[in-house]
């Protein structure tokens, strides 16, 4: 599903940001990737997405090789990922249902799948009750659930969440790595970028943990500083 095989990516001439990172993600696994800010999560996940090149190495997303796909597929590679980030990313002046059917408009989806699948996934992240309040109208907590429903809306096999809860609090942060296991147990392979030591713990996961651009821990039920 994602295979990174000696992946090296050097940002300008000098930043390493990844060193030789190999790590295979089946289908159906949800995996934490850890470590402290710098470590290179984000260049991860930014190479799945092919928003940049490895300097060195192959990257493999459901079974294709990233450097084999052409700029006109790009595209379509990424609706195959659904995406979460750590500030939501919400249009300000739609409402909540109208920010997850916007995104389904833009990928060309009929009207009427719209209209049903829109009250299907708001009901499923738990907000049947709110799909017509705008952003602002919504607590952090619940913003975070509009965008999971809005990438998950499609159904893309791969769902990546960079720092879901960084903005959130503890007790929040919870009910969204709830959703994201639900997510999960649905066939979706998840990978969350954090470094939110105690969700990683509590939910004994796959860890995988970057140091410095380089794998140091692989544990598939793992906490977030397992002993070596
Ligand atoms: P994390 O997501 O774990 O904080 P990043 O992948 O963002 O780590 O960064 C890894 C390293 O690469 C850091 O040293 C960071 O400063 C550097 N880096 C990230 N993006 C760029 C960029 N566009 N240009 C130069 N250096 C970068
Ligand atoms: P994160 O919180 O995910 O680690 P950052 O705040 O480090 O992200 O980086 C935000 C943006 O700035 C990213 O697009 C990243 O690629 C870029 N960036 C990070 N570090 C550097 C750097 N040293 N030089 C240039 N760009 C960078």
């Amino acid at each position: 599903m994602i295979r990174f095989d000696n992946v090296t990516k050097v940002y300008g001439n000098d930043v390493l940001a990844l060193e030789r990172v190999s790590m295979e993600i089946g289908q159906g696994e949800f995996v934490f990737l850890v470590g402290a800010s710098g470590s290179g999560k984000s260049t991860v996940v930014r190479l799945i997405l092919k928003e940049i090149e490895p300097s060195a190495g192959t990257v493999y997303v459901n079974g294709r090789r990233l450097s084999a796909i052409p700029r006109r597929q790009i595209p379509r590679h990424r609706r195959s990922i659904g995406c979460v980030f750590q500030d939501f990313k919400l249009l300000p002046n739609k409402t909540a249902a109208e920010n997850v059917a916007y995104a389904m408009e833009v990928t060309g989806q009929r009207r009427r799948a719209i209209r049903t699948k829109v009250p299907q996934i708001l009901e499923l992240v738990g907000l049947a009750n709110k799909m017509d309040k705008y952003p602002d109208q919504l607590s952090g907590g619940e913003q975070q659930r509009v965008s999971i429903a809005r990438a998950f809306v499609s159904q893309p096999p791969i769902l990546i969440a960079d720092e879901p809860t960084g903005n959130l609090d503890p007790e929040t942060s919870v009910g969204i790595m709830q959703l994201l296991h639900r997510i999960n147990r649905i066939g979706t392979t998840v990978l969350v970028a954090t470094h939110d030591k105690e969700m990683v713990d509590v939910m004994r996961k796959r860890v995988i943990a970057l140091e410095d651009g380089r794998i140091v821990r692989d544990r598939v039920k793992g906490a977030y500083l397992d002993e070596v």
